[in-house]
Formats: structure tokens, C-alpha cells, sequence
């Protein structure tokens, strides 16, 4: 698979990374201390077309492919990996399943909002039975609780997946407006607190059936090709933490003299840096390859899958080397590297854990057997 930029891409690539250097690289330290979700950038971030990347312009969004998005993704978290997580968690987990499986007046009411950041979206989860929902009259009523819901405190839509009797399992567009959705006060995060996954309580919250996405049935193959989704901007963010933790150790290297002669000096360190580089460029081309096949209508589950896989497990390996080559500083919040040790450790559980990954991609290795 190539991988060749076309010049908008490129243009939208180094937009955002303007964009971060500018406006996110100096705030990143206090969205990580507020633990909350910094509604300011996002307004830009709407205006930038950010977003609303992958909604056509009919619906008044940028219309970019996903290798674009991915690449935007990779910029926002070289700065603020919770800014990343914020827009993956509106963009990939709630805007992209409205327009994927979304009905003409779905996503005629939720698009445009979604998509210029007017409104922010969520994904609400019922993987253990959390979410229930029951049938009454004409609309749906849902009941339960879902976990580690990044944006929940300011979503104003969320995409929940809900347990259905008898045993199925079904998709809805929530208004969080709606009596009875519940954003329950939280314990304190590692990382990515910005995006500030919250736990979300739902008391008979009232759905009207024009608002159930998809087919009655189709809760469970919604959620999963929305995870399956959301992997290449999940995978991108980790490459955008990864090469954060190599760029700040390039400059450490420099700057840091021991035993008489810059860090950079020490051979036993280049050898460090350049495996690290290595790992980086590794990591955005398994994205940028699922991104691609994405774009072009191909099979890229198993990609996505490998993406993020290796992409978050070089991430914590590339932090704690970061954390290692600061010496004792890199245990203080003067340096970023200890934020992008703990944003590291907490993506590798988001959209898919190592062991779930690992399982995805053996069963496309082997089909049946894997499940068997
Ligand atoms: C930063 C972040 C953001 C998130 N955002 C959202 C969100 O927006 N919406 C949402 O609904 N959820 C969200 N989540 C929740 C996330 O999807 C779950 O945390 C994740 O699916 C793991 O589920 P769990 O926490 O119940 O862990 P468990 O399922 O209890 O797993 C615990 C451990 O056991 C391992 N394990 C489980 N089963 C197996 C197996 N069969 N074989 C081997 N190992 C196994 C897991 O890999 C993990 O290491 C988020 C999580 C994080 C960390």
C-alpha cells in the first residue's frame, strides 16, 4: 500500500500543526490540571473544520478523507493528547455512526451541529449490560449506567448502546438535554483528563423511536464497526504521543550536559533515539495504511486493529524511555513527559485494550479457528 500525500492533506496537516504549536502546546499542561474539557479550543477547533473532518460538506463539514483526519489527530496529540481524545471521542464515536447508519432526518438534525462543534458528541456503552432500553408506546425508555464516557459532562448528543429483551442489542441518539441522563462526579483520572471520562447515569431517559440508529437489531454491528472506526484516530493519537516523547527527549539530548558533553553525545543514547524514531514512523504508516484502505472502500478492521496495537504499545514504551532520559526531571511536571507517560498508559485501554486488539487481529489471521 502507498502512502502518498496529496496537497490537501498536507495543507490540512500543517494547519492544525500551526494550530497546535500556537494554541494547544501552551495550554495542554492546564487542560490536563482542570481535568475538564476546554470548550474554547473546541469552538476553534470547529471553526478549523476539525470537528466535523470526515462529514461531507452537505452537512456542513470539511468533507476530508480519513487519512487526513488522521493526520490531524496526530497533531493535535503531539500537544494536548487530550484534545485528540476529545475530538476522536465527538468525531469517530458519535458524528461518524449518525452519518454511517444514520437516517436522512438523523442526520439532518445532528450533523451540522456536530459537525461546526456547535454541539459535542459521546459514545455510551453498554459492553457489561450497563445500558438497558424497553419499549413503551412510541418511544424508547433507557435505563442504566455506562463507564469512562469521554466529553460526557458537556456532550449534548450521545451515541448509547443499549441491551434489548430478549437478547438483542440496539443503538440510539440520546439528547443528554433529556430528563433523566446524569453525569455522575467522578474519581480522578491518570491521563487524558481533559477529555474527562466521566460516568453517565441513565433513570428512564425517554427516546423517541425516530431516534433509534439502525435496525432494531443492529446495536452490537454498529458498536463494533464504530470501535473498529475509531481505532485509526485512536491509533493516530498514540503516534502523536509517541513523537512527542521522541521530539522532547531530541531537545533534552541537546540541551542536557553530563559527564562533561550534551546527553546527545552518548552513543548508548543515539542508539535509544533512533529506535524510537523508528517506532514512530512505524506507527503512522500501520495508520495512515488503515486510514487509506478506509478511504477507499477496503477491508481495514484487522489494519485498524494492528494500528492501534502497536501504535499504543510503542507509545508507553517511547514514554517511559522519554521519562527515563529526562533523569530525575522527568518525574516533575517542568517537563511534559510525565503527562504523556500517564496520556500514554490510558490509551492503550481506549477503543479496544492490547489483549482485545490481539484477539481481533488472530481472528482475521484465523477466522474461524481463533473463535473456535
Ligand atoms: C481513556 C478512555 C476513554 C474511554 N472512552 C469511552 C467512551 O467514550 N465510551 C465508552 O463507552 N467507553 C469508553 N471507555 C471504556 C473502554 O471502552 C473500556 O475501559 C475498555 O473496553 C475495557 O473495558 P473494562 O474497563 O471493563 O475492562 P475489562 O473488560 O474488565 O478488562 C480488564 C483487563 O482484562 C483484559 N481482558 C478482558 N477480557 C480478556 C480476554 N478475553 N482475554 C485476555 N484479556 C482480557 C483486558 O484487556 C484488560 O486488560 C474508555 C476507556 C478509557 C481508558
Amino acid at each position: 500500500v502507498r502512502v502518498e500525500l496529496t496537497e490537501t492533506q498536507r495543507q490540512l496537516r500543517d494547519t492544525i500543526r500551526a494550530f497546535a504549536a500556537e494554541r494547544l502546546r501552551p495550554t495542554a499542561a492546564a487542560t490536563d490540571r482542570d481535568g475538564r474539557v476546554p470548550r474554547e479550543l473546541v469552538a476553534e477547533l470547529g471553526r478549523l473544520g476539525v470537528m466535523g473532518c470526515v462529514v461531507p460538506e452537505r452537512y456542513g463539514g470539511a468533507g476530508f478523507d480519513h487519512v487526513a483526519y488522521a493526520l490531524a489527530i496526530e497533531e493535535l496529540a503531539a500537544a494536548c493528547a487530550s484534545t485528540a481524545a476529545i475530538v476522536t471521542a465527538h468525531a469517530s464515536l458519535a458524528t461518524w455512526p449518525i452519518l454511517a447508519f444514520g437516517s436522512d432526518a438523523q442526520r439532518a438534525r445532528y450533523l451540522p451541529k456536530l459537525a461546526s462543534g456547535e454541539w459535542l458528541g459521546c459514545f455510551a456503552s453498554s459492553v457489561e449490560g450497563g445500558l438497558v432500553a424497553r419499549r413503551d408506546r412510541d418511544d424508547w425508555v433507557l435505563d442504566g449506567r455506562a463507564r469512562f464516557v469521554a466529553n460526557a459532562s458537556e456532550a449534548h448528543v450521545a451515541v448509547a448502546v443499549a441491551a434489548v429483551d430478549p437478547d438483542g442489542v440496539s443503538a440510539f441518539v440520546v439528547e443528554t438535554a433529556s430528563p433523566g441522563w446524569r453525569v455522575e462526579s467522578v474519581a480522578e483520572r491518570t491521563g487524558l483528563r481533559g477529555a474527562a471520562p466521566g460516568d453517565v447515569a441513565l433513570e428512564a431517559v425517554r427516546v423517541p423511536r425516530a431516534n433509534r440508529l439502525g435496525d432494531e437489531a443492529g446495536g452490537a454491528a454498529i458498536a463494533g464497526r464504530t470501535l473498529d472506526a475509531a481505532r485509526i484516530a485512536t491509533a493516530a493519537t498514540a503516534v502523536g504521543i509517541a513523537r512527542a516523547c521522541l521530539e522532547d527527549s531530541l531537545v533534552y539530548a541537546r540541551q542536557r550536559r553530563a559527564f562533561g558533553q550534551p546527553l546527545a553525545e552518548f552513543q548508548g543514547l543515539q542508539w535509544r533515539l533512533a529506535d524510537m524514531a523508528a517506532a514512530v514512523e512505524a506507527g503512522r504508516l500501520l495508520t495512515l495504511r488503515a486510514a487509506s484502505l478506509f478511504d477507499r472502500g477496503l477491508p481495514y478492521s484487522g489494519e485498524a486493529s494492528m494500528a492501534k496495537l502497536y501504535a499504543a504499545e510503542s507509545a508507553m514504551a517511547l514514554a517511559t524511555q522519554a521519562v527515563q532520559m529526562h533523569g530525575g526531571y522527568g518525574y516533575t511536571r517542568e517537563f511534559a513527559v510525565e503527562r504523556y507517560f500517564r496520556d500514554a498508559t490510558v490509551i492503550a485501554s481506549a477503543a479496544g485494550t492490547p489483549e482485545a486488539l490481539r484477539l481481533a487481529v488472530a481472528d482475521h489471521l484465523l477466522g474461524e479457528t481463533a473463535r473456535a
